[in-house]
């Protein structure tokens, strides 16, 4: 059967019936790809897979809520959404609201979205308003103003985001047959986190898993309030999407961590683009400098025996490479070989490159 999206594909476990018009682009049944190269750099016996979130229809995980939060939307009525967003929320509403046919705005921290996100949110007609301020102030902003103008939000605060987001963590158990033991994704809000442990509790209660893996959390250094134990004011990291220091989902992480007998920890910048780097050049896998943090985390946990050998590991890739392609960029700086159009200088770049 031709594959049309998640909420068709898991009906029976979302809040949607015969009569709902289902406003998908074909998001979700992503790639989950086993790593098959970096484990032996870590020295240790891991299984790790990579969810490539990336290859969703705008290129991030958020189009596995907002087909949901956009389908309730237009079911009940609503002529327009809004949203606050580091970028990828805004790229995902953008695209869905054109899909439905309805308007969207998009509250955007003034110069700091990725150049790949703006463009999506720009091509696909959403009403942009850039903010002297960061995500939090755009969030705290679109909570006000939907109570003074017809709008429905379709941030992670929007429940059926969630419910739409779960299905990643059915998909996973699906292919590998049960719950890995660890599961590691980059926080910002704490939405998917929350998110996949739903599903995975889900799929557990419903014995179609026989157990639920340990939850991990990895936020960037600079825009780490779950390490910090407390929200804070200025975040500061080259992992836009994750720059985020007033996390909407604050209570519902807390709770993941405990049930899950999970963690939260921190990466810096740095450590986050060496494991961007890595994937691209040991797997072939390109993400987006936030999405890095999970493998990052995971690699330093296996590292240290924190996460022990003989675990299988699942990392969420929350969003593709081409997103940033700056941040790319600027990582390689002397990779060109400049030559004039003659086969001896193309074969000197090959030979003296071997
Ligand atoms: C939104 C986003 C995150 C953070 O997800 P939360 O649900 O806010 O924790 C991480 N990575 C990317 C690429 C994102 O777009």
């Amino acid at each position: 059967m031709r594959y049309t999206g998640l909420i068709e594909n898991y009906r029976d476990r979302l809040p949607v019936d015969d009569s709902t018009h289902l406003i998908s682009l074909g998001e979700g049944n992503t790639p989950l790809i086993r790593l098959e190269n970096i484990p032996a750099t870590l020295g240790k016996d891991v299984d790790i897979y990579v969810k490539y979130e990336g290859l969703n229809p705008t290129g991030s995980f958020k189009d596995r809520g907002m087909t949901m939060a956009v389908t309730k939307a237009v079911e009940s009525g609503s002529k327009a959404i809004i949203c606050a967003s580091t970028g990828n929320t805004s790229a995902s509403a953008a695209a869905y609201a054109a899909r439905a046919g309805i308007k969207a705005f998009v509250l955007i921290p003034e110069g700091k979205i990725a150049l790949g996100k703006l463009a999506q949110a720009m091509i696909h007609g959403a009403i942009i308003i850039q903010i002297k301020g960061n995500f939090d102030d755009g969030m705290r902003l679109v909570k006000e103003v939907a109570d003074h103008a017809p709008v429905s939000i379709v941030n992670s605060i929007n429940p059926y985001r969630l419910q739409g987001q779960k299905t990643a963590a059915f998909e996973i158990i699906e292919e590998l047959g049960d719950a890995p033991d660890y599961h590691c994704l980059p926080v910002g809000n704490a939405g998917n986190i929350s998110a996949h442990w739903m599903g995975y509790k889900e799929y557990f209660d419903d014995g179609k898993a026989t157990n639920k893996p340990k939850m991990v959390g990895y936020q960037a250094a600079g825009a780490a309030p779950f390490i910090k134990g407390e929200m804070i004011d200025e975040p500061e990291t080259i992992a836009t999407a994750i720059r985020i220091g007033h996390p909407q989902s604050w209570d519902l992480a807390h709770t993941v961590e405990k049930e899950s007998n999970g963690w939260f920890d921190a990466l810096t910048d740095k450590e986050i683009l060496a494991a961007q780097k890595l994937l691209t050049e040991k797997e072939g896998i390109f993400c987006e400098p936030a999405s890095a943090t999970s493998l990052a985390g995971a690699m330093r946990d296996i590292k240290s025996g924190k996460i022990p050998e003989g675990s299988k590991i699942v990392c969420t890739l929350t969003g593709h490479g081409l997103k940033d392609p700056d941040t790319a960029i600027a990582q390689c700086k002397d990779a060109m070989i400049n030559i004039n159009p003659v086969m001896d200088e193309v074969r000197d770049a090959i030979l003296d490159n071997m």
